[in-house]
């Protein structure tokens, strides 16, 4: 059986195949030969999650399954959200979004916060299934770590005493959002 996963990053494609069953075959937008900009205008993280999928099964007919992740923090209303990679520009800087985030937060004591990330899979019966990963913290008032990307260095998951920065990959995956997503799509993919 073919899957697309509906990404250009070909590092996330290597990491979920290698845990999945060699009966599935993952395929990425390069090999379906999909170049075109895939429209993300939802209002939400799970919108854009199921808008990315839905148009490769419309338009190339495989079934596929796209990620969407973004970081709600509490005391702004769940900003940046889907604004996540663009808050601070369409630069998508990560230094400038965490200088945005402490910004914003400067004067607010509720610093809680957490990443969500749908999967949402398109093709199967049901016709549509979404999965996902929730890592509930808390925003530091300062950077801290030079691991993983984006706002790991200002994101304490709560129970830790380290920012997402500042652990392992492996542990961040085991208890982060989108390894948590990525579980559940990966024990539905393998009963089927
Ligand atoms: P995407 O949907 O995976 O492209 O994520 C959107 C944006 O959310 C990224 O550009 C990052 O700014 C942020 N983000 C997503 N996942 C993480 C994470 O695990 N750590 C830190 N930032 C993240």
């Amino acid at each position: 059986m073919k899957i697309v996963f509906a990404t250009n990053n070909q590092n996330k494609v290597k990491e979920v195949q290698a845990l999945l069953p060699n009966s599935i075959q993952l395929l990425s937008l390069k090999d379906i030969e999909c170049f075109e900009d895939i429209p993300e205008t939802s209002a939400t993280i799970e919108g854009n999650a199921i808008q990315k999928a839905q148009y490769v099964y419309d338009n190339y007919g495989y079934t596929c399954f796209a990620d969407d992740t973004g970081l709600e923090v509490e005391a702004l209303n769940g900003e940046p959200g889907i604004y996540s990679a663009r808050y601070a520009g369409p630069e998508k800087d990560a230094e400038n979004n965490m200088h945005k985030l402490l910004t914003n937060l400067m004067t607010k004591s509720n610093r809680k916060a957490h990443f969500k990330t749908v999967i949402s899979l398109v093709g199967f019966s049901p016709k549509l299934i979404t999965f996902e990963g929730i890592c509930k913290g808390e925003i530091t008032t300062e950077k801290l770590g030079n691991k993983g990307f984006g706002y790991d260095p200002i994101f304490k998951p709560e129970g830790y005493e380290t920012t997402f920065a500042q652990m392992p990959l492996i542990e961040k995956n085991n208890i982060g959002h989108r390894g948590i997503a990525v579980k559940k799509l990966i024990t539905f993919l393998t009963n089927k």
